[in-house]
């Protein structure tokens, strides 16, 4: 099973990526999760993504060209993958084209999650990131049990991404919708291209997900 998820910032984009990788047993690729642990170890790639990453910015595509192409040369994504954050740019996605051609791969799916603008600024604004381990909570829709303490790990440093800050979630979006949402009319004419509303809870948007995905590849 090969899919990528394209959607807004605050879309649940992550979240459905992890249940769906959890579910197929296949890779979850974030590459705004792999730029995170190069600003966290301070690598000369860290320091300036994290530069674009607080000002909403995208990151250059041949640097995430190339992070793409190492990733899915590891051994681990021979039985499938799951894209998510990549590609982001129309050119993003024609190198990925090329480059799982040459490894005799193609896409089964293209999930988009589509949610209304406003819904995006509030879900994001009330966005908050443990620092020790990234889980990411939602003070209204999906707070921690404990107010202030991440179930996961127990940390107690619930942050607020710098990304998450209303100047730069405008940004985010207004990037979305000039380079990313272009991505739909080019996966289009491939019939792979399965829009989900993402209005709904954490539950409902991962079932219809499932049920819009190829019928060799859902789940009992
Ligand atoms: P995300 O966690 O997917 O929202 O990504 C966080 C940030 O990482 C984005 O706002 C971009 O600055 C950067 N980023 C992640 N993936 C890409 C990509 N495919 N192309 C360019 N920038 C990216």
């Amino acid at each position: 099973m090969r899919l990528i998820l394209i959607g807004p910032p605050g879309a649940g984009k992550g979240t459905q990526a992890r249940l769906l990788g959890e579910q197929f047993r296949i890779p979850h690729i974030s590459t705004g999760e792999m730029l995170r642990e190069e600003v966290q170890a301070q690598t000369e790639l860290g320091k300036k993504a994290q530069r674009l990453m607080s000002r909403g910015k995208l990151v250059p595509d041949a640097v995430m060209l190339d992070m793409i192409a190492v990733r899915l040369r590891l051994p681990d994504t021979a039985g499938g993958f799951l894209l998510d954050g990549f590609p982001r740019t129309v050119s993003q996605a024609v190198a990925l084209d090329s480059l799982l051609e040459k490894s005799d791969r193609e896409l089964d799916a293209i999930v988009a999650i589509i949610v209304e603008p406003e819904i995006l600024v509030n879900r994001l604004s009330a966005r908050r990131t443990c620092a020790d381990c990234n889980t990411v909570y939602n003070l209204v829709v999906k707070p921690p049990g404990k107010m202030g303490v991440c179930d996961v790990c127990g940390g107690t440093n619930l942050i607020q991404r710098d990304d998450d800050k209303p100047a730069t979630i405008r940004e985010r979006l207004r990037v979305y919708e000039k380079q990313t949402a272009p991505l739909l009319s080019y996966y289009l004419p491939s019939g792979r291209l399965r829009e989900i509303p993402g209005d709904d809870t954490v539950a409902a948007v991962q079932k219809n997900i499932l049920a819009a995905l190829p019928p060799a590849n859902q789940m009992d």
